[in-house]
């Protein structure tokens, strides 16, 4: 074990630099119960939604503070598209706030909304055409198209209406796809004869740990509570020091907005590491000011755990 007092972790976690998506899980709800996933979402979990207010806030924030480089939101549940039950503004008036901060905006889904009806189908697409309007850079649509979502084609019929409505051809879509399983998913993906973005989104497993990449930044982890992986080693606390020690970077420093109410930092093999953001009095917390909160924690947690 490396000797790595409280202060040095926390200086080393500190400076790491990162350019990173932050995640808002807007809802833990899902229609699906996937064995894989890592947000222990489901049906069974009721459908609350982040407060519209919460994100565009934070948005802002981690967009206009220098101590962040944050590059882009993912709009992700849960099923986000879920939101239409609740309040069909919802995503489109966070995608185009996003957009007006010359943010990159990106809306995950599961293909549920193919599957929930022309009212609320009819909806998700208008919304798109709606988005394609203001920027076609500043926003895609990531699509979980692989054999554990057993909605691959409904998630088909939304890439067909990228590809053949004139309206969203210039909507870019990205893929997720699992590294385990790469090939048997490119094949299903190309028997349907569409193209596809060649900037798929990658999430690989490394034992129960999920490393959802973009664009090469690490932007997520999770842990599989259900399922044993194939794969035979762990990450640790140190494989992640060492790499923040040489490169002076971090694979893993994200955030990562909750429905209930807290910021988590994604780090290492843990992201139970969450501070409330909003006080008692029900204020915002200010951004810079949880980073360090979740850096506290953070280093105290590895300090403790390489003694
Ligand atoms: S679709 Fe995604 S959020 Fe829903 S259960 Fe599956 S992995 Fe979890």
């Amino acid at each position: 074990m490396p000797d790595k007092s409280y202060s040095e972790i926390r200086e080393l976690l500190a400076s790491a630099t990162v350019d990173y998506t932050t995640k808002f899980s807007i809802t833990r709800s899902c229609n699906l119960a996937c064995a894989h996933c890592g947000e222990n979402s489901g049906p069974g979990v009721k459908n609350k939604l982040i407060p519209k207010e919460d994100v565009i806030f934070y948005m802002d924030e981690l967009r206009h503070n220098p101590r962040f480089k944050c590059g882009g939101f993912l709009i992700s549940g849960g099923e986000a598209t879920l939101a239409y039950d609740i309040d069909p503004n919802y995503l489109s008036d966070i995608c185009l706030a996003g957009i007006k901060r010359n943010s990159l905006m990106i809306l995950k889904t599961n293909g549920w909304i193919a599957k929930a009806g022309a009212k609320y189908y009819d909806r998700f697409i208008a919304d798109l055409e709606l988005l394609a309007t203001k920027s076609s850079d500043l926003f895609k649509l990531h699509l979980s198209m692989d054999q554990w979502h057993d909605n691959f084609s409904e998630n088909i019929q939304i890439m067909t209406e990228l590809y053949t409505n004139p309206k969203l051809r210039n909507i870019s879509s990205e893929v997720m796809i699992q590294t385990a399983w790469f090939n048997e998913n490119m094949d299903r993906i190309l028997a349907t004869g569409l193209p596809y973005e060649k900037k798929l989104k990658i999430s690989e497993y490394v034992g129960r740990t999920r490393l959802d990449r973009w664009s090469g930044h690490l932007i997520n982890i999770g842990r599989a509570k259900k399922l044993d992986w194939p794969h035979k080693h762990d990450l640790d606390w140190k494989d992640e020091l060492d790499h923040i020690e040489e490169k002076g970077e971090s694979r893993f420093l994200g955030y990562n907005f909750t429905s209930n109410g807290k910021l988590a930092l994604t780090l290492g093999m843990d992201n139970s590491i969450a501070v409330n953001y909003r006080n008692k009095k029900g204020r915002f917390i200010p951004a810079g000011q949880l980073r360090d909160e979740l850096l506290d924690l953070a280093a105290q947690k590895i300090s403790e755990k390489m003694r």
